[in-house]
This record gives C-alpha cells, sequence and structure tokens, in this order.
C-alpha cells in the first residue's frame, strides 16, 4: 500500500473569497460588463475616490501595474532622465525594472540584516556612490513599514524625493498614517495575491502634489494634453481597467479585516516556532517569512508535510543580469537571498490548514 498522500496547504489562495466578498465581486462584474464604459469612466473615478478616502490621501492615479505605478510615480514627480534613484538590494528587483523602464538608472542600497530592508547607514552608503541621485525608493517589504522615522529625515537632508513601493502593505501604518501617504509618492500594486488585489493586473499611486498627480493621469494615457494631442515625453498607456476598478471598490471594505487574518495566522507561527527566525511582523503580515541556513533542509520538510512554500526572493538585485543596477556590493542582500523561505500566510487559509503549518513548524528540528 502507499503511503498515505498528505493534504496540501497552498502557499497562495488568491481565487478564495468570503461569500459576501464573492457577491459583491460578482455584481460588480456583472454591472461593468452589462453597462460599460470598458475603458475609464466612473468605476476608474470612483475606485481611485474610494481608495484615497481609505488611505487619507490627496490624489490617487490608477494605471494597468504596480510596475507602471512606480515608472509613473518618478515621471509624475519629474524626476529628470537619466537621473540615478536609489533601490533597495533585496525586493524582488521591481523597483530597479521601473527606474529602468523611466529611463533612469537604478542604484541599489544594501538591506539590514534584522529588517531586509535598507535603513539610514545602507543608504547613506549608496548616496555617497550615486552624485546625481534625485530620488529614493523605499519598501514596505512584507507588510512590514519602513523605518521612515530614520528615513524620512534624512532623504530631506540629501535633498531626495521618497517614493514608497506599497505593493505589499495597503492599509499598514507608520506613526498612525496610512503608507503611501508619507512620501512624494506611494505605489500600490493590485496583483491577484497583494493584500488588496485585482482579478487580473491592475495599479495606482498616490501623490500629495496635485501637479504631480495630474501629469502621472497625463502620462498614463499618451502624455496627452487635450485629447489625441501629446504634451508630456515619456507617456504610455496604462489605464486601470474598469472591470478591475469596480472588483477593488467591491473588495476595499473587507481589506481591514482580511489584513487581521492575516497578521493572526503570522502571529500563530511566531507563537508555535518561538526557535524560528521569523522576520518582521510588524504590519500587515504580506508574507511569513523565516530566514535560516538550513533552507534546503526545511523546505524539504514542509515538502514532506504537504505544506506549500515560495522564497522571496531568491536573488539579491546586484545579482540579476537583466535588472542592470550600479553600486553596491550588497553582502547582507545576498545572504538574505540564500536564507528567506515564505509560508502560507493569507486571509483565506482555513484553521485546519493554518494548524498543519504550525503542526509541520513545531516538528522541525534546526541542527
Ligand atoms: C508585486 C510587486 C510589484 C509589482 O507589481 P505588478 O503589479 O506585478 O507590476 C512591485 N513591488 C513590489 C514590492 C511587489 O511586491
Amino acid at each position: 500500500m502507499s503511503p498515505a498522500v498528505p493534504a496540501t496547504v497552498p502557499a497562495a489562495t488568491p481565487t478564495r473569497m468570503s461569500e459576501a466578498e464573492r457577491a459583491a465581486v460578482d455584481e460588480a462584474l456583472r454591472r461593468v460588463a452589462a453597462d460599460g464604459p470598458w475603458i475609464g469612466g466612473p468605476e476608474v473615478t470612483a475606485f481611485e475616490d474610494a481608495f484615497a478616502a481609505y488611505l487619507g490621501a490627496a490624489h490617487v492615479v490608477g494605471c494597468a501595474s504596480g510596475t507602471d505605478a512606480l515608472v509613473l510615480a518618478l515621471t509624475g514627480l519629474d524626476v529628470p532622465a537619466g537621473a540615478e534613484v536609489l533601490v533597495p538590494g533585496h525586493d524582488g528587483g521591481y523597483a530597479a525594472t521601473a527606474v529602468r523602464l523611466a529611463g533612469l538608472v537604478p542604484v541599489v542600497a544594501d538591506v539590514d540584516a534584522a529588517t531586509a530592508a535598507p535603513d539610514v547607514a545602507t543608504l547613506d552608503s549608496a548616496a555617497s556612490r550615486a552624485p546625481d541621485a534625485c530620488a529614493v525608493i523605499v519598501t514596505h517589504l512584507h507588510g512590514d513599514p519602513a523605518d521612515l522615522t530614520s528615513i524620512d529625515p534624512w532623504r530631506r537632508q540629501r535633498g531626495l524625493l521618497l517614493i514608497e513601493d506599497c505593493a505589499q502593505a495597503h492599509g499598514a501604518e507608520h506613526g498612525g498614517r496610512k503608507v503611501g501617504t508619507i512620501g512624494d509618492a506611494g505605489a500600490f500594486s493590485f496583483y491577484p495575491t497583494k493584500n488588496l488585489g485585482a482579478i487580473g493586473d491592475a495599479g495606482a499611486v498616490v501623490f500629495r502634489d496635485p501637479d504631480a498627480a495630474a501629469r502621472a493621469r497625463s502620462l498614463a494615457q499618451y502624455g496627452w494634453g487635450e485629447r489625441y494631442r501629446i504634451e508630456r515625453a515619456r507617456g504610455r498607456n496604462s489605464r486601470l481597467d474598469p472591470l478591475q476598478a469596480a472588483v477593488l471598490r467591491a473588495r476595499l471594505p473587507f481589506l481591514d479585516s482580511r489584513n487581521s487574518r492575516r497578521a493572526e495566522v503570522l502571529a500563530g507561527y511566531i507563537r508555535a516556532a518561538p526557535g524560528l527566525d521569523f522576520l518582521g511582523g510588524t504590519g500587515v503580515a504580506h508574507h511569513a517569512v523565516v530566514r535560516t541556513d538550513d533552507r534546503n533542509r526545511l523546505a524539504a520538510h514542509l515538502t514532506r508535510a504537504g505544506i506549500g512554500h515560495d522564497i522571496h526572493y531568491p536573488f539579491a538585485v546586484a545579482d540579476m543580469p537583466g535588472a542592470g543596477v550600479t553600486g553596491g556590493p550588497t553582502p547582507e542582500a545576498r545572504r538574505l537571498a540564500g536564507q528567506v523561505l515564505s509560508l502560507p500566510c493569507t486571509p483565506e487559509l482555513r484553521d485546519d490548514e493554518r494548524d498543519a503549518v504550525i503542526g509541520a513548524l513545531t516538528a522541525w528540528s534546526p541542527r
């Protein structure tokens, strides 16, 4: 007889929703499909307004993805072509990609070993090698707010624009303010597995300055001023799909309770496995990340127990051949890339699935 195949706990559950959320999404889809418009229109504006109100943000501009949101943050803020932009050394390479797409030069900063994010020391060291730096992108990685208490005054003193990458941190707060509203711009992705997810690609960028928001809105539609007249260089087509806007507005009221469930799942893991080194846990628990020198053995142990897992991220940005970053070296980012492993941590994880993860963590014996 073959051994029983363990039930699998998925690493991510983007298509699961509560019945109430599913009904709201179905109604949104039906409404847009039946009534249109299918590009732009009131559904897009209604979501932008609802998300601005949720964040306490002045201006929200919807766009086609989180990567485009970062590009529109840079071009909307008028970072001059060819300028350098500081990016995190361990973020999956998203910031570097956007910087290159915007016609700018990404300069990589190493990370602090404890938080996996750049701190003032690593940013300052990167900035000293980037005389033409105009901006810094800070990522609220794994849902944990970056240390803006020290980074914000540092970048002001350096005269750098601050762009927050909030793709993993919808609803997270720093000093009583929602992330994305603290810097000059905040970029959000609504990729399906994000804390607030569409049913496809979508994004949004948040600004304090109305002129920057107006520029980004124009740049997201070819750089048009009046219709069919390109007024601004560096434009593109990056519109928020009204179908996705309607889905996002339907899902927004569920975000806070879903974030609480994520945090509860992560806190349960941390309690159950005090011997494991978890990253963060201070924010909206986008990922539940452990750091271990014994990752291969832990991954094999989880696989045997039927527990899905992932690695965020397996490569330091400076080690990605196509990222095209300058700066570095980033030894901590490289070390982290070899140590991190993400456990299932989604709001729709069932209690029995969470308990299976806890069981596997409890049964894990570090060397
Ligand atoms: C997902 C993600 C992005 C990119 O978002 P897309 O919508 O996939 O373009 C950018 N930054 C971070 C930190 C992300 O997690």
